[in-house]
């Protein structure tokens, strides 16, 4: 079979179940991967505690925060955290990128900026800028695009 040369050659899709939030009606994806939908929802339920992604924290559990569909589907791989930060480079250009999760080479932290106020929902400020959040599709990192304060 033929490779498009526009597509990314690894990993080309994900098994997935999803939920849709009770609350705000986010739809989560859940990766599975080989496992039996039974298991995964073993592994599920054992969570308590969750950010919805439509951003509100809750520490019930995530079983019970959704109305799952447990038929599993494939969706495209999401990019990974290098791919989705070159995305993030390409639409804000010349604007410095923070990374908040493990350390990315040659991504500073944006713990390591000082004079910074937490403004809620994960969102930064200082004196001179503000940090707009992009959640990476994995969801195993926060970047934060620096753009200068509306005056
Ligand atoms: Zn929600």
């Amino acid at each position: 079979m033929e490779t498009p040369s526009n597509r990314r050659e690894t990993n080309a899709t994900v098994r997935c179940v999803s939920g849709t939030c009770k609350k705000c009606g986010a739809v989560m994806n859940v990766e599975i991967g080989e496992l039996p939908v039974q298991e995964a929802r073993r592994q599920l339920a054992a969570r308590n505690g969750y950010e919805c992604p439509g951003r509100h924290h809750e520490l019930s559990p995530l079983l019970d925060g959704f109305r799952w569909d447990w038929t599993p589907f494939e969706m495209p791989a999401p990019p990974t955290d290098e791919e989705f930060l070159e995305q993030l480079r390409q639409a804000y250009p010349g604007r410095r990128i923070f990374n908040l999760g493990a350390p990315m080479p040659g991504v500073p932290h944006l713990t390591e900026l000082r004079g910074l106020e937490h403004v809620g929902f994960g969102e930064f400020e200082s004196a001179d800028h503000v940090y707009v959040r992009h959640d990476s599709p994995r969801r195993s990192r926060r970047f934060y695009v620096q753009l200068p304060r509306a005056q």
